[in-house]
């Protein structure tokens, strides 16, 4: 069905409510929803509603066009100071030798295996420890930008900075124009969860507050940089505390424009201490997706991070306002997979990424970090997919 043609059954549609009319009126029209708004879809909209205005969204801002990249991760460490409940990472702390703590030559070195390999960014993310501050970071990026200076280093959340910033006795500011003299270029989302008081107080009351968070992707933005953001969806909050984070997103972007990417974060409670608290379905997933699109107008991008809901899942979700799907990351993060995800190894060559792309009818484009496009392979012709010829005959059982 046409984009037009599902609006337009929505909009007539005796049985919608006239305030779920009113919403897809303005989305059609391009104008901004409000909080209450938002919460009414989470609480009243059908999928199907949400998807045909989600993707009303997607499709005008990029066509079929689906981005991914071709990147690696490092995990300095799995081990961390702060103690948040979702987390399966920070159990370790008691028994930290059965941790992981890379030095710097040991990230230097994965750095290294990549020599040559058409990879464009490294995602750098994991726990908290003292041993990893300053001096160490702004080495590493530097050691990094030597070895590799064309590499996009992608690296740290505000609730390392903080830290960091915190041992260091230095300002949000001061910290962050250190960090970019170093080689830092973008700063991922993480470390967002939920900002309502309500919610991050019982999630992860140690670490960065909410304002923090948001103050210090505000001062990394002002330096002309880019990052994303995340939320951690899907546990103990309420759809009013998913709105009330969105809106706070919302208005820093309103004021600096330096976010990419909207990542929504499902919760999972594999080997946490809220392993009590159920997982919530596909179903909610995608409704979550539509409504982070529908809302964050101002956000030119909203991935489906696969590692973590699975490839299916992701490539769903194309149809629910998502046009990113992360990358290749060569079996290189362990968060999502110690966390209880379906993909326990995560890895996709570029092939299976295109093809997952192309076999739900978009456009499959390898951007760099910050979105340029790196190659359109819509029409890409893989080896492996030359080769195959076809069912294999079986043979007749009588
Ligand atoms: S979520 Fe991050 S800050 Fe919290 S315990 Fe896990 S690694 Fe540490």
């Amino acid at each position: 069905m046409s984009v037009n043609k599902s609006i337009n059954t929505i909009l007539n549609d005796p049985k919608l409510s006239s305030a779920l009319k009113q919403v897809a009126a303005k989305v059609v029209d391009n104008e901004r929803i409000t909080s209450g708004e938002g919460v009414l879809l989470y609480q009243e909209a059908s999928l199907g509603y949400l998807g045909a205005l989600a993707n009303l969204i997607r499709e005008r801002k990029h066509g079929d066009n689906t981005y991914f990249n071709k990147n690696f991760h490092i995990e300095p460490t799995n081990v961390c100071v702060y103690d948040c409940k979702f987390c399966s990472y920070s159990r370790l702390i008691k028994k930290r030798s059965d941790g992981w703590e890379y030095t710097m030559d040991e990230m230097l070195d994965i750095v290294k295996e990549y020599d040559g390999q058409p990879v464009t960014e490294v995602h750098i993310v994991g726990g908290v420890l003292p041993q990893y501050d300053l001096a160490f970071y702004t080495g590493l990026f530097q050691k990094i930008r030597e070895h590799r200076p064309e590499l996009h280093i992608k690296a740290l959340t505000p609730v390392e900075y903080h830290y960091i910033f915190k041992k260091a006795k230095i300002g949000y500011e001061e910290g962050m124009k250190l960090m970019k003299q170093a080689g830092l270029q973008s700063m991922p989302g993480g470390g967002a969860e939920i900002f309502h008081p309500e919610i991050r107080e019982q999630i992860a009351k140690d670490k960065c507050t909410a304002e923090q968070w948001l103050q210090i992707h505000e001062e990394w933005h002002n330096l002309g940089m880019h990052s994303n953001a995340t939320m951690l969806y899907g546990h103990i909050e309420k759809y009013e505390h998913r709105v009330h984070h969105m809106e706070e997103l919302r208005q820093l972007q309103e004021r600096t424009g330096g976010f990419q990417t909207f990542i929504p974060l499902k919760f999972r409670n594999k080997d946490n201490q809220m392993s009590n608290v159920p997982e919530v379905n596909v179903l909610e997933d995608l409704k979550n997706y539509a409504v982070g699109r529908i809302y964050l107008d101002n956000f030119d991008h909203v991935k489906a991070y696969w590692p973590m809901i699975s490839r299916e899942v992701a490539q769903l979700s194309l149809a629910y306002g998502v046009d990113d799907i992360d990358g290749t990351i060569d079996d290189t993060t362990k968060i999502y997979s110690m966390a209880g995800s379906e993909e326990q190894n995560p890895s996709m060559s570029t092939r299976e990424l295109v093809n997952l792309i192309r076999n739900v009818g978009r456009r499959p484009i390898e951007r760099d970090t910050l979105y340029n496009v790196v190659s359109d392979l819509s029409e890409a012709v893989f080896e492996e997919d030359v080769n195959y010829k076809g069912y294999v005959s079986l043979p007749v059982v009588n």
